[in-house]
């Protein structure tokens, strides 16, 4: 479903990505792991459309996207630090993209009711954001995703401000939800038990290059540099 080749990103003179190439096959759990500055993020920014690469291309179902702008892609992104509207309440923070598409209102009633119902929040409408949890947060957030029927959803480090056991919790939640939905996941986290626990394929990342590709099991098994094994066995 996306594809990069030979993709390399440099903000002024600094080399972020480095002839990165890989593919994004569709329905998959994919994540990206690799220590903090290893252009993670970067590489989301290019599939949403926040950056445009500066050397080769970025292909979303063969065709080339580089220069097609985040709102005309079919790809919604989960943040960290949730990026609610905090002024909204959950019926409002989950509508707005399909306010901006300008729907009709039954039908966002119901993509928002269908989408809060996917992530257990039935019945939260009408709650102000500032009376929810950290976990209840991220899940209106990755409502306010799902809500917008992306093709792709991209995380990037959902879980790192929640506690241990809500982490583990919401681990398992987010890897049902894009087993039963059957969407393209792209997770992006620089903890290694995360990666190996959620995904169907990692990406092991090391200063703007992939170390690594293979699934949880291989990686593990098989790592096929030190980097890769020094990383992989770390504990947290
Ligand atoms: P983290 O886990 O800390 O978020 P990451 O692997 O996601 O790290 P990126 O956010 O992709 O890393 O950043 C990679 C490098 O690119 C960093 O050194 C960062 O400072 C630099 N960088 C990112 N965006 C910009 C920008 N807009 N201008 C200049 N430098 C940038």
């Amino acid at each position: 479903i996306i594809k990069f080749e030979n993709i390399s990103k440099s903000f002024n003179e600094t080399k972020v990505l480095n002839d990165v190439s890989f593919d994004i096959e569709e329905g998959r759990f994919y994540t990206l792991l690799g220590p903090s500055g290893c252009g993670k993020t970067t590489i989301l920014k290019l599939i949403a459309g926040f950056e445009t690469p500066t050397k080769g291309n970025i292909l979303f179902n063969d065709k080339v996207i580089n220069k097609v702008p985040a709102n005309n892609r079919k790809v919604n992104t989960v943040f960290q630090d949730y990026a609610l509207f905090p002024h909204l309440n959950v019926f409002d923070n989950v509508a707005f993209g399909l306010k901006i598409k300008k729907l009709n209102k039954n039908v966002i009633k119901t993509k928002v009711d269908e989408a809060l119902k996917l992530v257990k929040l039935e019945g939260y409408q009408n709650r102000e954001i500032s009376e929810m949890s950290g976990g209840q947060k991220q899940r209106v957030a990755i409502a306010r995703a799902l809500a917008n029927e992306p093709e792709i959803i991209l995380l990037d480090e959902p879980l790192s401000a929640l506690d241990l056991k809500l982490r583990t919790e919401m681990q398992y939640e987010l890897r049902e939800l894009q087993q039963r939905l059957g969407i393209t996941f792209i997770f992006v986290t620089h903890d290694q038990e995360e990666a190996l626990a959620m995904s169907d394929y990692i990406f092991v990342m090391k200063d703007g290059k992939i170390q690594q590709s293979g699934t949880p099991v291989d990686i593990y098994d098989e790592p096929v540099n030190k980097f890769v094994a020094d990383f992989i066995g770390e504990s947290n």
